[in-house]
């Protein structure tokens, strides 16, 4: 099967992972993820529980991703899931 690649500057090639899912149940909403992506990929969403309100990171552009995975190196909680996408 063949992945979608980039290149290193060196002109060395590699494959980008992208972003597939963020688990919502681990996510504290520390916005460290938001942060760090300079693509517009996250946003924030806001529910209800019980009291209180609970933010947690949500992928609204999937398709902005460039794969860096800096989301997830970031996240303390390890909420995130990536995958290569095949060409
Ligand atoms: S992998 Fe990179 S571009 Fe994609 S959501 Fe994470 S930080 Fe943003
Ligand atoms: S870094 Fe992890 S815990 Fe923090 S908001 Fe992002 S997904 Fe949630």
């Amino acid at each position: 099967m063949a992945y979608i690649t980039g290149l290193r500057r060196n002109k060395t090639e590699y494959t980008p992972e992208f972003i597939k899912t963020i688990d919502a149940e681990t996510c504290i909403g520390c916005a460290r993820c938001f942060k760090v992506c300079a693509h517009d990929v996250l946003t924030f969403e806001e529910v209800d529980e019980d009291d209180s309100a609970k933010m947690y990171m949500k992928v609204s552009n999937p398709d902005n991703c460039i794969g860096c995975q800096a989301c997830g190196r970031t996240c303390s909680k390890k909420c995130f899931a990536f995958e290569p996408v095949v060409l």
